[in-house]
C-alpha cells in the first residue's frame, strides 16, 4: 500500500501542470483542519484516507478568535479554494468541548468560550462544514482509516501531554449529551489522588499525562538527589526535567526512570481495565506521544488488561498501537466531515 502511495504524486492538487488525466478526483475529496492552541494543520484528504495535500500556520491564540478563524479562510481560500469544489465538506477537529451545531463551548488552549466556530467557516466558505473535538477526530480517523479499521466497537487512549481519548459505540462516535464523551484521562485511577488539571483528584491523566510524569519525576528528585542524578544531568537542571527526560533516562537504563515509568504503566493499565470493562470494545488502539516513547508498553498493557479485565470483555479483545500517527486529526475530521455530509 505505501508503495502505491509513493507512486502517486505526492501534491497532486497543486500540480497545475497535471491537467485532467491522471489527477484524483477533487469532486471526491474532504478538506479537514486540526485546530489547536499552538497550530493549525489543514489538509485535503481522498476517500482512503490519504493525505493528498497539507498546510499549517500556527494558531496565535492570544488574538481573538476571530482573527484565529479569518486566518483559516484566508489559508483554505488561497490554497484550495479553486481547485476543490465548494460542494465539497470540511471537517474540523478542535482542542475543545464542541455542541452539536459547531459551536465551541469551551476550549482552554485557545481560551475559547461559547465561539460559534462551524456556523462562521460555513458561512465564510460556503461549503458544508463538521466540527468535533480534536481527540474525537483522531478517534475517528484511526476507525476508519487506521488500525480500528471494520471495528465498530472502539475505544483510541492517546497518551500525550495529557491523556484524551474516544468512544466508537455500535458503529458510531460517541458525542454525549454535552460532546464530551471519551475524556478518558479523567477516570479515577486513585481516590483522594494527585490534582488533576480537572476539578478532580486522582485522575489517570494526574499520573500518566506527559505534564503529570514531569511533575512526579521532579519529586521523586527531589526526594531523593542522588538516585535523580541521570535525570537532573538529562535535563540541565531539576526544574528543566520533562516527561522526555525520563523516556531518555529510561532508555539509558536509568533505574529511578524504570520505576517512574512502570508505575505510569500501572496507572494506564487500571484506567484500561475499567474503561475495557465499562465499554466492552472489539478494539482498544493506544497511541500518542508518551505511549510512543515506549515501546514494549503496547504488549505489556494488553497482558495486564486480559488478566485484570471481566473475562468475557478481553475474550476477543484487540490492543493495538494507532496507526496514522499525528496526522489522525486531519485524516479523521476530512473522514467525519464526508460521512456527515453523506447523511
Ligand atoms: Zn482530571
Amino acid at each position: 500500500m505505501r508503495g502505491d502511495q509513493a507512486r502517486r504524486a505526492s501534491n497532486p492538487l497543486s500540480d497545475a501542470g497535471g491537467g485532467a488525466r491522471g489527477r484524483p478526483d477533487a469532486s471526491d475529496v474532504s478538506l479537514a483542519v486540526d485546530l489547536g492552541g499552538t497550530k493549525v494543520a489543514l489538509g485535503v484528504v481522498d476517500r482512503t484516507g490519504r493525505v493528498l495535500d497539507r498546510d499549517r500556520i500556527l494558531t496565535r491564540a492570544s488574538r481573538p478568535a476571530a482573527a484565529v478563524i479569518g486566518d483559516i479562510v484566508e489559508r483554505i481560500e488561497r490554497r484550495w479554494g479553486r481547485s476543490v469544489p465548494s460542494s465539497r465538506p470540511l471537517g474540523v477537529g478542535v482542542a475543545g468541548q464542541v455542541a452539536r451545531d459547531g459551536t465551541v463551548l469551551f476550549g482552554p488552549n485557545l481560551r475559547w468560550h461559547d465561539v460559534p466556530l462551524g456556523p462562521r467557516l460555513a458561512r465564510a466558505l460556503g461549503r458544508p462544514v463538521a466540527v468535533l473535538n480534536d481527540v474525537q477526530a483522531a478517534t475517528y480517523g484511526e476507525w476508519k482509516h487506521g488500525a480500528g479499521r471494520g471495528s465498530s466497537d472502539l475505544v483510541c487512549l492517546f497518551v500525550g501531554t495529557g491523556v484524551g481519548g474516544g468512544i466508537v459505540a455500535d458503529g458510531r462516535l460517541r458525542h454525549g449529551a454535552t460532546g464530551t464523551a471519551g475524556e478518558l484521562g479523567h477516570i479515577t485511577v486513585e481516590r483522594n489522588g494527585r490534582k488533576c488539571r480537572c476539578p478532580n483528584s486522582g485522575c489517570l491523566e494526574a499520573y500518566a499525562g506527559g505534564w503529570a510524569i514531569a511533575e512526579r519525576a521532579k519529586e521523586a528528585v527531589a526526594m531523593d538527589p542522588r538516585r535523580g542524578r541521570r535525570l537532573v544531568a538529562l535535563a540541565g537542571g531539576p526544574a528543566s526535567i520533562t516527561s522526555e527526560t525520563v523516556e531518555q533516562a529510561y532508555r539509558a537504563g536509568d533505574r529511578l526512570a524504570r520505576e517512574l515509568a512502570d508505575e505510569t504503566r500501572g496507572y494506564l493499565a487500571a484506567g484500561l481495565v475499567s474503561i475495557v470493562n465499562a465499554v466492552d470494545p472489539a478494539t482498544v488502539v493506544l497511541g500518542g506521544g508518551v505511549m510512543g516513547g515506549y515501546r514494549t508498553w503496547v504488549g505489556e498493557l494488553a497482558r495486564e488488561v486480559r488478566g485484570r479485565a471481566l473475562a468475557a470483555a478481553v475474550a476477543g479483545l484487540r490492543i493495538v498501537p494507532a496507526a496514522l500517527g499525528p496526522e489522525s486529526g486531519v485524516v479523521g475530521a476530512a473522514a467525519y466531515a464526508r460521512d456527515a455530509a453523506a447523511e
